[in-house]
Order: C-alpha cells, then structure tokens, then sequence
C-alpha cells in the first residue's frame, strides 16, 4: 500500500509554508500527505530558468534577520548573494526621468542564485517520493466526527485525524467547500483577509548584460509614468543573468501593456532598456491557484496573523497555515515557513490521532 492511502496529517497546499509543515511533521515521524493544486510546488515563490541562472517571478529577495529563511538557504544550497545596491538611483514621472544621488530605493536585502523556487523544491524533494501529490486541488473538507476530517479531491476522498490549510484564507473559502461547518466568525475573517501580493503583476526584463551598472546607475527606479511603479536590478551574481524587475498593479496588465512598459525601461535607464531579449510578465491575480476572485477589493492588512488563525478549528482538526496567519514576518517567506513549523507543532501537541483509513 502507498504511503498516501494512510497519513496522520493531511497538508493543503505545498508552498513555503505547507512545506515547512510538512517537513516539520515528516522529522517528527508523522506520516504526512501534502496535497497540491498546481502541477509543481512553490506557490508563490516561483522561477524559471534561463541560461547562466534563473529568474524569479515571484518571490524575490530575503531581509536581515529571516533566519529561517536564511537557515533554509544555506542547507539546501540555494547560493545567497547580496541584492546590488551601488549606483543612481531614478525618479520617473510626467516631466520625465531624473537621476538622484545614490540609491534611496533598494534595502541590503539578499538573493538566492539559484532561484527563490530551489527553497520549496528541496523541501519537497527532502519528503519521501509519494508525500507531495500535484494537481490535487483539495476541492471539500468534512468532518467526520471520531474519524478526523474527510478531504475530498476530483478523484479521491482521504482521511486525517488533522489537517494544515497552508492556503490563502480568502482562496481557501472560494475553492473549498467546507459545508457551514466553519463558525461565522472564521469564515468572515478568512473572506476579508488580503492575499500578499495576489493583486500584483511582476515583469522580468532579461539583458545580455547589466549595462546600467556601467553607467553608474543602480537599476533601481520609481515611477510615476507608466505601469511599473518600482524598478530593481534583479540580476543574478556578478551581474549574470542580466535583469531587471518591476511590479504593476495588475489592472494595467491590458492590451499594450508590454510596449508600454519597454518604454517605460527605456525612459529610466536608456534605449537599450527598452529592447530587452526576453519580457516575462506574470499576473498573480490571474494566477486561480494564488487569488481569489475578490482579491482586488481585499485590503485590511490588519487581518494577517488574526488570533483565530492561530487557533485550530473544525473539531480542533483544521490548522491554518499560509503566511497570512503569521503573527510575524507575514507577507514574507519567512512568515510562511513560521506559520507552517507553528501549525505543525500544534498538530504534534493536540494529542488527535484517527484511523487515518482512505473513505473509499
Ligand atoms: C510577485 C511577488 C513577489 C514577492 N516578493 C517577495 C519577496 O521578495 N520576499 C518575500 O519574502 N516574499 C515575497 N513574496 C511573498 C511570498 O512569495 C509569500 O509570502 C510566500 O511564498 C507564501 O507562501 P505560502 O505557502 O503561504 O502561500 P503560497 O505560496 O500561495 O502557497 C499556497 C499553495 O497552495 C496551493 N493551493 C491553493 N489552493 C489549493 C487547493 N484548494 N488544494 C490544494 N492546493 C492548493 C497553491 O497552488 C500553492 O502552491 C512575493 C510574492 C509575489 C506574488
């Protein structure tokens, strides 16, 4: 029998933070089935590779003091490098560009060479081979009193004496059938809580070379004229792979959008700015595995990290994960790894255990 027929813990979602859970649960012994919508892990940390490096789409960079996320770096080899900060920075509107006197945009902030996406990989590939199931999508949950809760999936109907939701609350609400199990409160709450960066475009311009350093420029820009409303040199170490990176919201991603943006490149840093060899735009808000239909109308930040979150629910089976509900670093890969471990040792100190029987 495979391992999947019969896990302690069912985790939802096989991003950062169901990840972190499930290696949690995994070297605690637990026997842990982490189901997964799309057809690779990472969510929202998400890379692709292009020659001499990769290039991030998602998730970019990690801050002083994110020790978890710098820990994971290190043991799983992900090459961290410094963020390059040196050079002038840009000031962009109506009037047109103007240089400023050094670089007040970018933070010290570190990067991963081999792609942000290499974290959750290694995770995953440090499970055993049938821990992570993708295209999963978890589509109901139920409880099924002594039994634990039932989580139904297109093709299959599991059972777990708990589950971690390591999933967006208001995407967890949308996609997830939960009957009127969940108590008002918990279903208000997840339904009003933002998704981190879920209303956001990121476009990746790729170059040859990062021939704005050569000028003394930093890559790095504000702007008020055009759809990027942030500019930073995304280049990988020693300037290889060349690249720039900026965020819109994702309202302007519309008929025109790239050309508009090339030249908003151009405006900043130079024509050849405007011709780079490869322009990756990726809409997170149409991402249906990241955002929810309501993402753009979702503001409270003051929701991340709500106490409810950091209660079980569900008979005390359910356990919310997701870097929303961290009470820290929320937003952040760090938050999410956080939020996973805390779901995780609350699993192993609730005392739950069911039959963990497949229902059919
Ligand atoms: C453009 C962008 C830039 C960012 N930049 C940074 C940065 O520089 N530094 C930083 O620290 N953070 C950054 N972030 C935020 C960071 O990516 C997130 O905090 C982190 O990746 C969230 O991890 P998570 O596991 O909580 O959620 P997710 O990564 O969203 O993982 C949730 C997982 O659940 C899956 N899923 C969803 N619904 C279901 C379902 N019904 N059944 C099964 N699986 C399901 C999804 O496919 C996904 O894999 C950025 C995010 C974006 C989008």
């Amino acid at each position: 029998m495979s391992r999947s027929a019969k896990p302690d813990v069912i985790v939802i979602g096989a991003g950062a933070a169901g990840l972190a859970a499930a290696t949690a649960l995994h070297e605690a012994g637990r026997h842990v089935l982490c189901l997964e919508a799309r057809e690779r892990v990472g969510g929202r940390m998400l890379s692709t590779a292009v020659d001499g490096g990769a290039l991030d789409l998602g998730a970019t960079w990690f801050w002083p003091g994110e020790q978890r996320v710098a820990t994971l770096a290190a043991r799983t080899g992900a090459g961290v490098f410094d963020q390059h900060l040196s050079g002038d920075a840009v000031f962009h509107d109506g009037s047109g560009p103007r240089r400023l006197q050094g670089n007040m945009i970018d933070v010290p902030a570190y990067r991963f060479a081999a792609g942000a996406q290499h974290l959750p990989a290694a995770l995953a590939a440090s499970l055993p081979a049938d821990a992570v199931l993708l295209d999963t999508p978890v589509t109901a949950i139920r409880s099924v009193g002594e039994d634990g809760l039932e989580v139904h999936t297109p093709d299959r109907t599991l059972r777990a004496a708990q589950v971690v939701l390591a999933v967006p609350p208001a995407l967890a609400l949308e996609r997830i059938d939960f009957g009127d199990a969940l108590p008002d409160e918990v279903v208000r709450l997840a339904r009003s809580t933002p998704v981190w960066m879920g209303a956001v475009a990121k476009v990746v311009g790729l170059y040859s070379s990062a021939f704005w350093r050569q000028d003394g420029l930093a890559g790095a820009a504000f702007s008020r004229s055009g759809p990027l409303q942030d500019i930073h040199d995304m280049s990988g170490p020693e300037g290889r792979p060349a690249a720039l990176f900026g965020f819109a919201h994702a309202r302007a991603v519309r008929p025109g959008f790239d050309k508009a943006v090339a030249a908003q490149l151009a405006a900043c840093f130079g024509p050849a700015a405007g011709s780079p060899d490869a322009l990756h735009v990726r809409d997170w808000s149409r991402e249906p595995w990241t955002a929810p239909r309501t993402v753009h109308a979702l503001a409270d930040y003051s929701l991340f990290g709500h106490p409810l979150y950091q209660r079980p629910t569900l008979d005390d089976r359910l356990h919310w994960a997701s870097t929303e509900t961290a009470t820290e670093y929320a937003g952040h890969v760090e938050g999410a790894l956080r939020s996973g471990e805390r779901a995780a040792y609350a699993v192993m100190s609730s005392g739950l255990y069911g039959s963990g029987n497949t229902a059919d």
